[in-house]
């Protein structure tokens, strides 16, 4: 199938063809028609799938087949977790309207804000934004979403996860009452469910892949292994096999700059990518990373959330995720697009129920091998570590927050307050 029949403009077709792509992809193919017609969408569809693409080619037809003359109120708005998404989404957003007569800005927090203010004082019709810096500038009266008239939510469950829900609230209530939403989502919790209520009218429901499944084009394994052994498995298995990018995740920021400064010393350019770095870093690291100077990008889960590395081949698990569907999102870096990837977990014995609760989620027994000098230690205890063993006292505690400007929101606040009876299901504050 190509793009003709879904009714896009032409000078939408033309940014497509420069793009580069000639069928659309299955979220596309289910979520353009109903964006369309005006309805509102609940998706779901994890990166890698075209999402992006899926709601802006049809926003942008809607809003430049029915324009609003010279003065420019913001019409769309949409809302990310992360500033490496706001920018991913907004570059997308950029692309597909070069032909169009329409203007988008994004703005997101941990960099100067006037830059951002000159440019929506210009006028811009589309506004990419992550919670923080919005509601910032918005009571500032820097900008105004009361002509909103597409609210798009992007990964809204990882949005729910950094404690966004009160800024997500605050943000509707900005809004006038009668506009289209659309929500995507990786996964479907409860809470997801529950905030697609809050916000869609009678959606039409699309999906990409099966809930919780991962992609079929990503092979996985693990490695069972001694904890202590890890750093030198990952050293021999990029050294041998020769992989020239390896997005690497732990789970906390100290373990990735740990892991990071490790392999520098073995002579293997690396770079980490986490909330106490700054933007500068950040993006520093993604770009080395993506032109080939960096090969190995270690991260954590939410750091890495809307990278958009295409044809990633290789992707490890230092550390698996204490949280199941952070798996399916991590393994979703690789196999992008219909490309092949390999997604590698080095599990140690206090991992084992770590393994067991994402076996259950994907449905499917991960095959599991051991290296020769690798093994794993027969006499280790299969408890989950405790995360006050971890670096107790350690120094990111201080700058804990979400990634971006804001504080976070109920599960940071509450778990800065309340360290020791911490039974939050996320250990948010050392994630990042
Ligand atoms: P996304 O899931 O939106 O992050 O997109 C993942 C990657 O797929 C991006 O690099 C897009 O440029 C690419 N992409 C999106 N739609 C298509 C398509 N129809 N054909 C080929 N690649 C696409």
């Amino acid at each position: 199938m190509s793009f003709t029949p879904l009714g896009l403009s032409q000078a939408l077709l033309k940014a497509i063809t420069k793009k580069g792509y000639t069928t659309p992809s299955p979220i596309q193919q289910k979520a353009i028609p109903p964006i369309l017609e005006g309805k509102d969408v609940l998706a779901s569809a994890q990166t890698g799938t075209g999402k992006t693409a899926g709601f802006t080619l049809p926003l942008l037809h809607f809003l430049s087949e029915n324009p609003k003359g010279k003065f420019r109120p913001i019409r769309a708005l949409i809302l990310t977790p992360t500033r490496e998404l706001a920018a991913q989404v907004y570059n997308n957003v950029k692309e597909y309207s070069e032909f169009l007569n329409l203007q988008s800005a994004v703005i997101f927090g941990g960099v100067n804000q006037k830059p951002q203010i000159a440019r929506i004082r210009q006028g811009v019709d589309i506004l990419v934004a992550t919670p923080g810096r919005l509601l910032d500038l918005e009571s500032q009266g820097v900008l105004s979403l009361k002509r909103i008239e597409v609210f798009i939510l992007d990964e809204a469950d990882r949005m729910l996860d950094m404690g966004f829900l009160r800024d997500i609230e605050r943000v509707i209530k900005t809004m006038p009452t009668r506009r289209q939403n659309l929500m995507f989502s990786a996964t479907f919790s409860k809470e997801i469910k529950k905030l697609a209520h809050g916000i869609l009218n009678n959606p039409v429901q699309v999906e990409a892949t099966p809930e919780n499944t991962t992609v079929e084009a990503i092979t996985q394994k693990v490695y069972r292994v001694a904890k202590g052994l890890k750093t030198g498995l990952i050293i021999k298995l990029i050294s041998d096999g020769n992989w020239k990018q390896v997005l690497v995740f732990t789970r906390t920021k100290h373990g990735a700059n740990k892991l990071c400064k490790k392999m520098i010393s073995a002579n293997i350019s690396a770079a980490a990518i986490h909330g106490n770095k700054s933007q500068g870093a950040r993006t520093k690291a993604l770009a080395g990373f993506k032109n080939g100077r960096i090969r190995v990008l270690v991260a954590t889960d939410i750091a890495a959330r809307g990278l958009d590395i295409p044809l990633l081949p290789h992707v490890v698990n230092f550390e698996l995720p204490n949280i199941s569907e952070d798996y399916v999102h991590r393994i979703g870096r690789t196999g992008r697009a219909g490309a092949k990837g390999e997604a590698l977990s080095l599990v140690s014995a206090d991992e084992t129920t770590y393994l067991q609760s994402i076996e259950k989620l994907i449905d499917m027994k991960l095959p599991v091998e051991i290296i020769e000098g690798f093994e794993p230690d027969p006499n280790a205890s299969t408890v989950p570590e405790k995360r006050q063993q971890r670096g107790g006292g350690n120094r990111s505690r201080r700058n804990s927050g979400s990634e971006n400007s804001k504080s976070g929101g109920q599960k940071n606040n509450n778990s800065r307050r309340r360290p020791k009876r911490n039974n939050n299901r996320r250990n948010n504050d050392k994630r990042h």
